[in-house]
């Protein structure tokens, strides 16, 4: 067992079993052995690879977005385009380069900013953006952010953010929780609280004991904050993630170490923990601001901005075996192998502008 499990077990002794949501934060952002807090998560020597460490086109599409957006809001000055949980930074040396070439005059009077839970990623952050030729800060919570119409993307964040489980019983639906199983060892076993049953998926009265359910207040509040600074100030926001519209049955909760899945109780704080990202609270969320929200593949929604043209514009400038590897990114991108179909992406915005899903900048 890890040192933060043995702390959790001592942690669960004294105050009695953790709920998922409380588990996966202690997993990922305890201060001194959390998995973002303490590790590096990406690339190939990490345990994980995401769509921009796999080629820059993605972020480079994503700009294109964010551009056509900031246009069809009427190219509104003082411009802020943000990121929420920016990993290596790689993203936004995409996404600020690619701006500066589309529209110079938004890079001119935009404010570029990022918002990090994690200071070791900052630290990488500035070191991945230090040549970038722009400015860069950094904050704490969406509510830190520079003021103004607000254009902001994040990738795989919500996947990353605590949810909450119930378990069907025989006694009804309760919170499933971490606690000590008969080795002495963490495991899974039904807590005492209910679940309040708006939350329940219509399949839920007919599950099977043992069926699972998740709830993720903390993405819903998160979107939340995101949806009631876009009403007050105008702009447009890009969540791409791993995710489904539901709602639906089902345990996601996984954890990935070394690009393998492995047991989410197994190595607490040196596993990467994440869970499928059901996107209909979160546009909910959004439309309870009066925003408009749309949600595409991830596949379908870089091919309509323009993938396989860029992919050709990249190709054109390098050998066969450069050319090889494009291909290859955009399979992993776009493709139903890859990502294409199992990553979606929500787009929110005020109404009223023109701006859709497959809206781009030329
Ligand atoms: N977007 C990056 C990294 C994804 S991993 C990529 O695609 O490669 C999740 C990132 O979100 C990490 O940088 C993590 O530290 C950050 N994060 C998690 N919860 C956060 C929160 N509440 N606020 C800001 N950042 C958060």
């Amino acid at each position: 067992m890890t040192a933060l499990g043995q702390r959790l077990l001592r942690r669960i002794e004294a105050a009695g079993p953790l709920g998922i949501a409380d588990y996966m934060a202690a997993c990922l952002f305890d201060p001194g052995h959390g998995y973002y807090t303490t590790r590096e998560p990406f690339g190939a020597a990490g345990d994980f690879t995401t769509a921009p460490e796999i080629s820059q086109m993605f972020g480079e599409l994503l700009a294109a977005w964010l551009v056509a957006a900031w246009r069809d809001a009427g190219s509104p000055p003082g411009a802020v385009v943000a990121e929420i949980g920016p990993g290596r930074g790689t993203m936004m040396k995409d996404v600020a380069r690619t701006v500066a070439r589309l529209a110079p005059d938004l890079a001119a009077s935009a404010r570029f900013a990022l918002v990090e839970a994690s200071p070791r990623l900052r630290e990488v952050q500035r070191a991945t953006l230090a040549g970038a030729g722009t400015v860069f800060s950094w904050h704490d919570s969406i509510a830190a952010l520079p003021a103004g119409p607000l254009f902001i993307a994040a990738n795989e964040l919500f996947d990353a953010l605590p949810m909450r489980q119930f378990v069907k019983t025989a006694a009804g639906w309760r919170e499933r929780v971490v606690g000590i199983g008969p080795d002495g060892g963490l495991a899974f076993m039904a807590g005492a609280a209910g679940i309040d049953p708006a939350l329940l998926p219509p399949d839920a009265a007919a599950a099977a004991p043992g069926a699972i359910v998740e709830a993720a207040p903390a993405r819903e509040a998160l979107m939340e904050t995101v949806a009631e600074r876009l009403a007050a100030g105008g702009g447009a926001g890009l969540f791409v993630d791993y995710g489904y519209v539901g709602p639906a049955l089902g345990d996601t909760l996984q954890a990935l170490r070394r690009h393998r899945y492995d047991d989410p109780l197994a190595a607490p704080g040196e596993a990467d923990l994440t869970s499928h990202v059901d996107f209909a609270p979160l546009a909910a969320a959004a439309s309870r601001h009066g925003l408009s929200a749309e949600i595409a593949a991830q596949g379908d929604f870089l091919l309509g901005l323009g993938l396989l043209e860029r992919a050709g514009a990249l190709g054109a400038r390098q050998d066969e075996a450069g050319r090889e590897r494009i291909r290859q990114a955009v399979e992993r991108l776009a493709g139903p192998a890859g990502m294409g179909s199992l990553f979606k992406v929500m787009s929110v915005r005020t109404p009223g502008t023109g701006a859709t899903l497959s809206t781009r900048a030329d």
